[in-house]
């Protein structure tokens, strides 16, 4: 029995269920259901269309992460669908997919309300991911590292591929989803702090909420892959899984002096750079890999809970009646 390679796995049959924390996470994701329209960009509008708001630092941050995220969903959505959900038979795994899929849908519809509200140019910025190099770096190691699974041969049979399997669910879930949307958060939430982008910042904090269960459910799936398969865990798969997270931290850091060279009000660029490397240490003791960098968080305020009774306008305009949990927080 396991949740991959197993003959005896029937796609159709849910019940009854063997791994109780994907029907879970499947719980939380319903329960924190959220759609962008809730949130108004009038304040945004007004700041991006006056010239007394925003730095053009400010300004160059918010195209970048936009020009990072308004891809990378659709990116991630399609390594859902196309190659995870293939490989992952499990019905109640797949029961997470597929509400995964439906948040990734949201993420994307995020962006063309963002770029439709500030009236930014499409054009530009659904082609940051190619024309700007620090977005690319990220996005063609994800492609890279996770061609595998896409494979419309590959089949998991054997440690070898078992471990080429997990190698690439890190690249999705670890690397992509767990520290490359992570500087990204911190520069939105950072401005959203002083008061600017508002309406870009609370959806970010959505955004981020989603991603930390999506980091969850791919920890577990990962780990429980590990666990039914003590043999492919050896010492030399885990330090190249280690020397893999490492040099995407180098990229996500490019990316963040990319995005922000200069720093924000009361932030230099290098904090970033720590919150990267913070960030990924915990990723690594998720699945069982020594912390690298030790390095202590430079914004305790990323992990605390928002409490949405304060959000007024937000609270005023949203649509309660999905909303089980009364706090707006999440794993960072
Ligand atoms: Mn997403
Ligand atoms: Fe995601």
């Amino acid at each position: 029995m396991g949740i991959i390679n197993n003959s005896k796995t029937d796609p159709n049959k849910i019940l009854p269920m063997t791994y109780h924390w994907a029907r879970q996470h499947y719980k939380d994701g319903v329960a924190n259901n959220w759609t962008p329209e809730e949130v108004s960009m009038q304040k945004d509008v007004e700041q991006w269309k006056s010239d007394k708001v925003l730095s053009e630092t400010e300004r160059r941050l918010i195209l970048w992460n936009l020009g990072f995220f308004s891809t990378a969903e659709s990116l991630t959505a399609n390594n859902i669908v196309l190659a995870v959900y293939r490989h992952v038979t499990n019905p109640e795994a797949r029961q997470y997919l597929l509400r995964q899929a439906y948040e990734e849908a949201v993420h994307t519809d995020t962006f063309i309300y963002c770029c439709d509200s500030l009236g930014l140019d499409p054009d530009k910025i659904y082609t940051m991911y190619q024309t700007v190099p620090s977005i690319r770096g990220k996005d063609d190691f994800v492609v890279d590292l996770t061609k595998s699974i896409f494979d419309p041969t590959f089949e998991i049979d054997g440690q070898k591929n078992i471990r080429r399997f997990i190698h690439d669910l890190i690249g999705y879930y670890v690397i992509m989803e767990g520290i490359f949307f992570y500087a990204g958060f911190a520069m939105m939430l950072a401005l959203k702090r002083q008061n600017k982008m508002v309406g870009i910042g609370e959806q970010f904090e959505y955004i981020m909420r989603d991603e930390s269960l999506h980091l969850a459910f791919g920890c577990d799936l990962i780990n429980t892959i590990k666990k039914e398969n003590p043999e492919i865990w050896t010492k030399e798969f885990q330090d190249e899984i280690v020397e893999l997270i490492k040099k995407s931290v180098v990229l996500e850091k490019a990316y963040a002096k990319d995005a922000c060279p200069k720093g924000l009000l009361g932030i230099n660029a290098d904090q970033f750079c720590d919150y990267v490397e913070h960030i990924t240490d915990r990723r690594l003791e998720r699945i069982d890999l020594p912390k690298q960098y030790h390095t202590e968080n430079p914004f305790p305020w990323m992990s605390q809970s928002v409490d949405i009774s304060k959000e007024k306008n937000f609270f005023e305009t949203r649509v309660t009646e999905y909303q089980t949990g009364g706090s707006l927080d999440w794993d960072e």
